[in-house]
């Protein structure tokens, strides 16, 4: 699936990097390359426009890492908003695989359209429920409409080392399905598969039976299988299913084949109802929990790089950060203070890993992230700074003249260098002070990131 989008997102980010930092322009650019990447992969208008207005939003009120690039983090915000569009994310609890979490015998209902891969599925989850789940299941045939089905499903029950009902010609879907759960009960199986019949294309018939039948037999969960090659018509069948049926989750065959995979990116959105499983091949074995982080792992290829601003955003030193905001309130942050910030520069924007403490900043974070802080500044202010005494780290109000011609002579820089310096620290300080009143007051609470 994924791989002609993959293709796609991954021209933008390699434009993304030739640049050094970004503009609102770049971010604007590139989201458009998002939005056209997502709609040639055939995903949903409104999930595109969802998933791109997201992007955006992020990208331009994102704190800055300073350990990664710019755009290795565009690709972790990418990436966050693709696992959320696959019904992941954070404070979203998303179960792989089927639940069995009910009494035995516990009914698993497969519904779909004829040649979706229903059948082979429930042979799939039948021969994992034995051999990883160590369950005792049956298989049972409901399509009275193709006795071909019933032997069908007959063979891949073998297969799987199941057991199947019994045919019992003249039988109705309803009878079977009775039948299969009473023999559970008295044979104690653990699980019933029972694969009721396909139609070629979603009609009453067909969802009035699906409807009796779950009705019977109360299933803790009715697997829709949907064939991934089939696009958009796929999120429209399980949208109907969902709706008249109600379906717990999703299985997507053909993962194998080459579908371009925006049904797997428009399904929860769209029907409201969670992947489950993918089916990624004919033989029995071809069965796979459904991850929404691997699957935007997989769409993307750069798990490296998402794990990598991960971790950069974590490297943030949190006790020395709270510290640091705790001076920060009391207006007591000196230019020692503000050095030993410098020094963490390596290992991320560490000012504003701080600002983040604070309680309650605003739009005046992307100000301060704004106004040039960037490494060649930051580095020279660090010598600057270093080449005072203690006393005046401690006591800028002493720096007159004569100190700051031997303070630039030391760092290599000039009093006008020094003066710059005074004049940021003076104006970060009187911001500081401003914004933690602010913040005390719980004003302009939930700004950015
Ligand atoms: P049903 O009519 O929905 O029961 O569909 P079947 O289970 O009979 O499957 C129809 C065809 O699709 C069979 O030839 C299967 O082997 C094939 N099939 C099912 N699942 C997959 C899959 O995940 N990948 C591939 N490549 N083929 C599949």
């Amino acid at each position: 699936m994924f791989e002609a989008l993959s293709g796609k997102l991954n021209g933008v980010f390699d434009r993304l990097r030739r640049r050094g930092a970004l503009t609102e322009a770049d971010v604007a650019e590139a989201s458009r390359e998002v939005r056209l990447a997502l709609l040639e992969a055939d995903v949903a208008l409104p999930v595109v426009k969802d998933i791109v207005a997201k992007v955006r939003e992020r990208a331009v009120g994102a704190e800055v890492i300073k350990s990664v690039s710019p755009a290795q983090q565009v690709i972790k915000i990418v990436n966050d908003c693709l696992v959320e569009a696959l019904g992941g994310g954070e404070g979203v609890e998303h179960v792989p695989g089927i639940s069995l979490a009910a009494a035995a015998p516990v009914a698993i209902l497969m519904i779909g359209l004829q040649g979706s891969g229903k059948t082979t599925t429930s042979g799939k989850i039948a021969l994992r429920l034995r051999t990883r789940d160590k369950k005792k299941v049956l298989l049972a045939s409901l399509d009275v409409h193709r006795p071909a089905a019933q032997l069908q499903l007959e063979t891949l029950a073998r297969q799987a080392g199941v057991t199947s009902l019994p045919i019992v010609a003249g039988q109705s879907p309803l009878q079977i399905a009775a039948r299969a759960m009473e023999v559970a009960r008295g044979e104690l199986y653990d699980v019933v598969i029972l694969d009721t019949a396909g139609r070629l294309s979603i009609d009453e018939a067909l969802m009035d039976e699906v409807a009796a039948v779950k009705a019977a037999t109360r299933p803790h969960e009715s697997l829709l299988v949907v064939d991934a090659m089939t696009g958009q018509d796929a999120v429209q069948t399980a949208r109907a299913f969902n709706e008249r049926v109600g379906v717990t989750g999703i299985v997507m065959t053909r993962v194998d084949g080459d579908a371009r995979g925006g049904a797997a990116l428009s399904m929860r959105a769209v029907t409201g109802a969670p992947i489950k499983l993918l089916g990624a091949g004919e033989k029995l074995e071809a069965l796979e929990d459904f991850h929404p982080d691997r699957i935007a792992g997989r769409i993307l290829g750069m798990g490296d790089i998402v794990s990598l601003v991960e971790k950069a955003a974590e490297t943030i030193d949190r006790a020395e950060a709270e510290k640091m905001a705790a001076k920060m309130q009391k207006g007591q942050f000196d230019l020692e203070d503000y050095a030993g910030q410098l020094k963490q520069i390596g290992k991320m924007g560490s000012l504003s890993g701080i600002l983040g403490m604070l309680p309650g900043i605003g739009k005046m974070k992307a100000q301060i992230e704004n106004a040039n802080l960037d490494n060649t500044l930051l580095k020279r202010q660090a010598a600057i700074i270093g080449s005072m005494t203690p006393k005046e780290r401690r006591n800028p109000d002493i720096l007159k003249a004569s100190r700051k011609k031997r303070i630039a002579a030391g760092a290599g820089a000039t009093v006008q260098d020094v003066n710059r310096l005074l004049k940021q620290f003076d104006d970060m300080s009187a911001m500081m002070k401003r914004m933690s009143k602010l913040g005390q007051k719980g004003m302009m609470r939930g700004g950015l990131g």
